[in-house]
């Protein structure tokens, strides 16, 4: 949310956004797993002008040692930004933000995953951000967990997530990154359909309750999308594999 150059309208009097969506359109997304071949599990998400790589690992042997819980095991997140991610070169290495980004998405994904199943291992998860272009969190969840079902880790829901936010005085769904600076607020939100349960909420900047409500609505919609989007990229995965296999035989 940043003062915004005079005279920029976010949304026309054809109710155009910027990048010519439509108030309630997601940007494109494009998602494949499987992408690295030494980690367990791995996925590759282009969401808009967003490209993000997640790698999981585990669950393996914890080091340090004293981090390891008898009774379960561990996640742990690490969200990144490539230093040529963004427009002003980032500075390489984590900040602030990342450390936070990082501990939302771990309580995002977390209630997915059955952790009681794995004493004294971790499961890690690399989340790296190549470039961005706003909602980034939500397209680092919707990969992480492409991922973790990658790596065959049993889950009892696949974690989904998308962003609503207000612009132009409008609620509309998946802001880009000119929408963020200089709209009014952004709703990032991580659910787990088929338990109808939300994982992640955060918002940032100014909403009326009724408009808030409007904007959950709309990211809950959002994140249903992206869930058919991430079941397909799996079903394409296992189809490659029966491919494979009838081949061989
Ligand atoms: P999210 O990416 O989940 O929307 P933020 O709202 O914090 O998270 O960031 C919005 C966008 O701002 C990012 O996607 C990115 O495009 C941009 N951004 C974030 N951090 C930086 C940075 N250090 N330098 C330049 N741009 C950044």
């Amino acid at each position: 949310m940043m003062g915004r150059p005079e005279g920029l309208k976010l949304i026309d009097e054809n109710g155009r956004r910027i990048d010519g969506r439509k108030k309630y359109e997601l940007r494109p997304i494009s998602m494949e797993v499987n992408v690295l071949k030494n980690a367990d599990g791995s996925a590759y998400v282009e969401w808009g002008k967003n490209k993000i790589l997640a790698a999981v690992y585990g669950p393996r042997e914890i080091h340090p040692k004293h981090l390891q819980r008898p009774d379960r095991g561990i996640l742990r997140v690490r969200y990144n930004m490539a230093p040529f991610s963004v427009e002003d070169r980032k500075k390489p290495g984590p900040d602030r933000r990342s450390v936070e980004i990082s501990k939302v998405i771990r309580g995002a994904l977390e209630p997915a995953l059955i952790l009681e199943m794995f004493p004294r291992t971790a499961v890690d998860i690399f989340i790296e951000v190549l470039q961005a272009d706003a909602g980034t969190r939500v397209a680092g969840i919707a990969a992480a967990s492409l991922a973790l079902a990658d790596a065959g880790i049993p889950m009892r829901d696949i974690v989904s997530a998308c962003a609503a936010g207000k612009i132009d005085g409008e609620i509309v769904l998946d802001l880009n990154k000119d929408e963020d600076n200089y709209g009014e607020a952004d709703v990032p939100l991580a659910i787990m359909p088929m338990k109808n349960d939300i994982t992640l909420l955060q918002m940032d900047g100014y909403l009326t309750r009724e408009e808030f409500m409007e904007a959950v609505r709309l990211a809950i919609k959002g994140a249903k999308a992206v869930y058919q989007k991430q079941r397909e990229a799996l079903k394409r995965k296992y189809l490659a594999v029966a491919e494979e296999v009838a081949g061989n035989e």
